[in-house]
């Protein structure tokens, strides 16, 4: 295979940054104009804000106002190179890597590229539901809650109506809770509108954990509150029992209790990939990539590992930190400060997790938070929450239209792009 021609030799070291995530975007972001050469490497030409993809799905938000195009963010940065390739594997030997358009070589590599949906290995449950890991799956799950209203319409049976209009979601993280919480705003408010000829009495959300409980990493507080919250809203929440089938049509869980729905949104765990050349490596719990105090990947030189894909261990965290943005940002920062400090010869410094405490959004004027010793709910969680996601989103038009549009969506209880658009679609 070639190797990347275009990428010139610099006369600084070259550090290659695989996955434009929040990792290796934060990473990126603080390397540059220093004494490396960065060369970013990334399946898509775009940064996606994971956390408002189920607003993509629930027809909240346009997929473009959460992404923004990675070279737009370093135009006329000097020896910055961004390349949109697959990572292939890694030769240890030769410090290459190998992507789907040539080798390239490194002096230092950093992989970020996060996690993939896990489906505990049940095949034919992959192939039947729906996940929500990129902007493209987002949007498929948009076309796809809007499509089963177009049809429901024109089915004669109540029950063919009610399997095509009930949504499972299957995980109860925060990801799940918002998501169920979203799609039961929709009922309520949106989908009855839209569809008078439908009887909306007739389609439930569920929202099905495993384990006994809600938001599992949260608070005992934030459990039962998101609970009490989601079943005011409607939802059908069904804890301790495991999916263990899915046929595309019915769900049987591990009590045995089946129920009827066309569409199963599965929010329940996240995988690390693997990555060829590197099998030798140490897998932690989740399959994460083991790496010391300083993001290097454990047995290897010159290869770090950032954010979901990492199990950095420390005493407070002894299992590795929450697969959530602010671990893979704090990682990242600290090691552009790491690398940056090599480079004048200073000794590196071990991290530690600042845990800023976390949250999670339900509904209209409903979120909850913890902060430390603090557990809150209500309005004053959901408008911290909105502030927060508003201020991370990487690009000042990209937070402006984001504002406009949930300041609409507040006054008019309306979610106004709900459009089926398919790229096969006909002239
Ligand atoms: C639906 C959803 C909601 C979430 N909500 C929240 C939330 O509210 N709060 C919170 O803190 N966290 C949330 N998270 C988790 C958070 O998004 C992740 O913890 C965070 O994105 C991890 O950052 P990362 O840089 O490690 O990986 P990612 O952000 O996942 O980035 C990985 C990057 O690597 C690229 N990549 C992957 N494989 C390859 C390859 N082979 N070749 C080239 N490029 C590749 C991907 O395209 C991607 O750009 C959510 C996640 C999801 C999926």
């Amino acid at each position: 295979m070639e190797s990347l021609p275009n990428i010139p030799v610099s006369e600084h070291p070259r550090i290659v940054v695989v996955g434009a995530g929040f990792a290796g975007l934060r990473l990126v972001r603080k390397l540059v104009r220093h004494k490396y050469q960065v060369v970013l490497i990334d399946r898509y030409n775009y940064h996606q804000f994971q956390p408002l993809y189920y607003q993509v799905a629930t027809s909240g938000l346009e997929p473009s106002s959460i992404v923004f195009p990675l070279r737009k963010l370093f135009q006329h940065v000097p020896d910055f190179h961004f390349r949109m390739a697959e990572l292939e594997s890694v030769d240890v030997e030769k410090k290459e890597i190998r992507t789907s358009i040539g080798t390239l070589g490194y002096d230092t590599l950093v992989l970020a590229l996060g996690g993939t949906t896990n489906f505990f290995g049940n095949s034919e449950i992959e192939s039947k539901s729906l996940s929500m890991k990129s902007i493209n799956q987002a949007l498929e799950i948009r076309n796809i809650l809007l499509e089963n209203y177009e049809q429901a319409l024109n089915l004669p049976q109540e029950d063919e109506q009610k399997r095509i209009m009930n949504v499972v979601v299957v995980g109860g993280g925060p990801t799940g809770v918002e998501l169920a919480g979203a799609i039961a705003d929709m009922k309520r408010f949106v989908l009855p509108s839209d569809y008078p000829e439908l009887d909306f009495g007739r389609m439930r959300v569920y929202l099905l954990e495993a384990a006994d409980r809600l938001l599992g990493p949260m608070s005992d507080f934030a459990s039962v509150k998101a609970a009490k919250y989601l079943k005011e809203m409607g939802v059908t929440i069904k804890t301790g029992a495991a999916v263990e089938k899915y046929d595309g049509s019915t769900i049987t869980l591990s009590n045995g209790e089946t129920i009827a729905s066309q569409t199963v949104l599965w929010a329940a765990g996240l995988k690390v990939p693997e990555v060829p050349g590197l099998e030798d490596a140490p897998r932690g719990r989740g399959n994460r990539m083991m790496v010391d105090r300083f993001n290097r990947l454990i047995g290897y030189q010159d290869i770090y590992v950032l954010g979901d894909q990492a199990l950095l261990c420390e005493e407070a965290f002894p299992n590795g930190h929450p697969q959530v943005a602010q671990p893979a940002i704090q990682q990242a920062t600290l090691l552009a400060k790491n690398l940056l400090r090599k480079a004048k010869n200073l000794p590196p410094i071990a991290f530690t997790y600042h845990d800023k405490g976390s949250m999670a959004t339900v509904g209209r004027n409903k979120a909850v938070v913890d902060l430390g010793r603090f557990h809150f709910g209500g309005r004053v969680a959901w408008f911290i929450w909105l502030l927060i996601h508003l201020m991370a989103i990487v690009g000042t038009k990209n937070r402006v239209f984001i504002f406009f549009n949930w300041a609409w969506s507040y006054i008019t209880f309306d979610q106004s792009l709900r459009v089926i658009i398919r790229s096969n679609s006909k002239n």
